[in-house]
């Protein structure tokens, strides 16, 4: 198998949120959608690469916030293709209010905003994993999506079979939300719901051999300066 190329979509300007175009061998794989209305952003980012949307072969939601899910019901059409959750966060999808609890300042602030339990266009993805481990090499990927709950209960990450992770929002980077600087630098996100799940599931995905680490806030962060969040995480 040729090896994935992994291309970050800015779905804002200076980098505070990501979606994910992963191409191996002339397929698509979408991880997260962004907020709602960034499918245009997301076929810009195909047509870039000499693709459009019958390429891509599945999407997969490494949670459903509004900011990682908010586009998946026009991919989802837009596609054609099977767009995968955990089903412990099928509800979120379905439009059940999410449960936010802020890590710091700024999660308070940010949850005064309302923006992140703003609704979206709430949907039912075709595929609702059960499993803790999917191999992804059906569709073409050298891939598996790997159950890491934490910052919501259906929490999943893509990792490949070269050490690189999307891991959604398990950790973040860079001032406020992922923002242009302390980029390397790890931290929480705004909201988590059980952070003593983030933290064995950040050890699970190091365990399985994670290297490079893109987030959907900030990142790509290495293996080294996550193993030394979780380490953080533990002492406080
Ligand atoms: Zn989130
Ligand atoms: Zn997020």
């Amino acid at each position: 198998m040729t090896t994935p190329l992994i291309k970050t979509i800015p779905i804002l300007p200076f980098g505070p949120l990501n979606a994910f175009l992963v191409v191996q061998a002339g397929r698509a794989m979408l991880v997260d959608t962004g907020l709602p209305g960034s499918e245009r952003k997301i076929g810009r980012a195909l047509r870039a690469h000499g693709l459009d949307w019958p390429d891509v072969a599945l999407t997969v939601l490494t949670h459903a916030h509004i900011d990682h899910a908010g586009a998946g019901a026009r991919v989802q059409k837009l596609s054609k293709a099977p767009v995968f959750i955990h089903q412990h966060d099928l509800p979120y999808c379905e439009g059940l209010a999410p449960v936010l609890r802020p890590t710091g300042r700024f999660g308070r602030l940010f949850q005064k905003t309302g923006a992140i339990e703003r609704p979206f266009a709430y949907f039912t993805p075709d595929q609702v994993v059960q499993s803790d481990d999917v191999a992804l090499h059906a569709y073409g990927f050298a891939a598996r999506i790997i159950a890491t709950p934490g910052h919501t209960p259906g929490s999943q990450s893509v990792l490949f079979e070269n050490g690189d992770v999307i891991a959604g929002d398990l950790a973040a980077s860079g001032i406020l939300l992922g923002g242009i600087m302390l980029r390397g630098r790890p931290k929480q996100p705004p909201f988590e719901e059980d952070t003593s799940q983030v933290i064995v599931a950040l050890e699970h995905l190091l365990s399985l051999g994670a290297t490079r680490f893109y987030l959907g806030h900030g990142g790509p962060l290495h293996a080294r300066a996550i193993a030394a969040h979780v380490a953080a995480l533990k002492r406080a």
